[in-house]
């Protein structure tokens, strides 16, 4: 007989970052969903390895540790996901503990930045993000205006108050790329570029970005993202072969209540690329 062809989802968010869901309940719904190998890759935190190392555990599924890095490069945001590592790595967490600690000061900073621009409760919805979130994230800010009634849903509320050129936008000083893949090579992670197709780069800039991130110690770059187009597709499919990346799959997962990224869905990986998942142990 034959088995069936496994489903790495190695893109999920709990709520110990900007996702909703316990560890736990993600990983039961990867169970539910067909998902045959599931890394929790909350943003900047390992918090909730264990939970969902134990939960993959009981449900029969393939567990990968992970976790999704924010760092720069060329001025820009990219994320930088870490699989397979070993938990206690002592400078990864202080890696971690240090991204986590600018991110509060961020949102403290947005919140004000509201208040004073656009005359919005701004810091009393950082503090209240703060007390309630070790990882606070701009997401927890947007959902906080769409309650409020300051945005109609997530996107609005980044297109409205939180992007570049509107009045909360404040600049973050992310770790260098460089400095988070040698944090990660260094606990023992694979490294996989996330989501290439959603920085803003020149295609020369993209394929710098993908030769610094190669010589760094990268190995594979996401290709079947939940969401993405036929052509994104196909570019991540064309760079991932020029360059010689394995090919990552993930949804991207945040939120049961969005309907178009639950755990498991993303396109398929064309044939001729190596899924990292093939690489895992
Ligand atoms: P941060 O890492 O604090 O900048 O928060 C960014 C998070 O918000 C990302 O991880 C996404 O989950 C989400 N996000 C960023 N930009 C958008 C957008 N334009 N629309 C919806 N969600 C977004
Ligand atoms: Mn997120
Ligand atoms: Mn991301
Ligand atoms: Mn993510």
């Amino acid at each position: 007989m034959m088995s069936a062809p496994p489903v790495a989802d190695l893109h999920l968010h709990s709520h110990h970052s900007d996702g909703v869901l316990s560890p736990a309940a993600v990983i039961e719904l990867c169970a539910r969903r067909g998902v045959t190998h599931a890394a929790l890759t909350d943003h900047d935190t390992l918090q909730g390895c264990l939970e969902a190392r134990a939960a993959c555990a009981e449900q029969g599924l393939k567990h990968v540790a992970g976790v999704e890095v924010s760092c720069g490069w060329n001025g820009q945001t990219l994320h930088v996901i870490g699989l397979e590592f070993a938990l206690k790595d002592a400078a990864l967490a202080r890696h971690l503990a240090d991204i986590r600690a600018r991110r509060a000061a961020r949102i403290a900073e947005i919140g004000a930045r509201l208040e004073r621009k656009a005359q919005l409760p701004g810091k009393a919805l950082a503090a209240k993000i703060l007390a309630r979130n070790a990882v606070p994230t701009r997401m927890h800010l947007a959902r906080e205006l769409v309650a409020a009634g300051e945005a109609k849903d997530i996107g609005d509320a980044f297109a409205t108050w939180l992007k570049r050129g509107r009045p909360g936008h404040t600049p973050i000083e992310w770790p260098s790329l460089a400095e988070t893949v040698a944090r990660l090579r260094d606990a023992g992670a694979r490294v996989v570029l996330a989501h290439p197709h959603r920085y803003e780069f020149s295609a020369g800039a993209l394929r710098r970005l993908l030769g610094e991130f190669r010589a760094a110690g990268g190995e594979a770059i996401e290709v079947a993202v939940a969401g993405i187009g036929p052509s994104d597709l196909d570019r991540l499919a064309t760079l991932a072969r020029n360059h010689g990346f394995a090919a990552s799959t993930g949804s991207d997962f945040h939120d049961p209540a969005v309907p178009w990224n639950p755990p498991g869905r993303f396109a398929k990986l064309p044939a001729d690329l190596e899924p990292l998942a093939a690489r895992l142990a």
